[in-house]
């Protein structure tokens, strides 16, 4: 298997542009589409996503579900939803890693090769930027050093502020 630091990528982009088998979308737990990145992605997939999301019946905070990627050159979209960040204090930092982690175990039962994530929770959450990055990586590298699908999980930065964090971290720990 390939070294873990060749299958974990970082990029600034629009998540919507990406041909990968799959993009994970910061969703809420109506799963009926939202702003920043849920609206971004329900408005590049089309009106047919929001009925497959319907027929869903929502889906919890720290859990994932899949559907069709519709208009996108993605093939798939995992939905998952993070936390709110309140104070810390309220399970945020478990959630969020289920996020992740339950979207790569889904990524896996789907045969998923190439997984592309947002930042999820560090937009209208509020979640510490810096805080979830670290989450974020150390998840996904746990899960890849076990796993050999996925076999390249892509951080996708929309913000300056998040790319640099994910450079630096990727940078000072691979
Ligand atoms: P949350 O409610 O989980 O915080 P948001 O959509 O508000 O979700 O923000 C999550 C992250 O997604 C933020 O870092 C934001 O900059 C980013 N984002 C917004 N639009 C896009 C997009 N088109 N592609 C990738 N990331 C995006």
């Amino acid at each position: 298997m390939k070294n873990i630091k060749d299958r974990i990528g970082v990029l600034q982009d629009d998540i919507t542009v990406l041909e990968v088998d799959a993009i994970v979308n910061a969703a809420n737990t109506s799963l009926l589409g939202g702003g920043g990145v849920d609206g971004a992605i329900h408005e590049a997939a089309g009106p047919a996503l929001l009925v497959e999301c319907r027929t869903l019946g929502g889906c919890p905070v720290g859990e994932a579900k899949i559907t069709k990627g519709y208009l996108l050159p993605a093939k798939h979209i995992i939905h998952t939803v993070g936390p709110v960040w309140r104070d810390g204090e309220h399970g945020e930092t478990e959630l969020l890693r289920n996020a992740y982690s339950n979207s790569l175990k889904l990524a896996k039962k789907h045969g998923i090769q190439t997984l592309a994530f947002p930042n999820i929770s560090t937009g209208v959450y509020r979640f510490p930027k810096r805080r979830a990055a670290k989450l974020a990586i150390e998840t996904v590298r746990t899960f890849l050093e076990k796993n050999s699908t996925p076999k390249k999980v892509l951080f996708v930065c929309y913000d300056g502020e998040n790319y640099g964090i994910y450079q630096e971290i990727l940078n000072a720990n691979l």
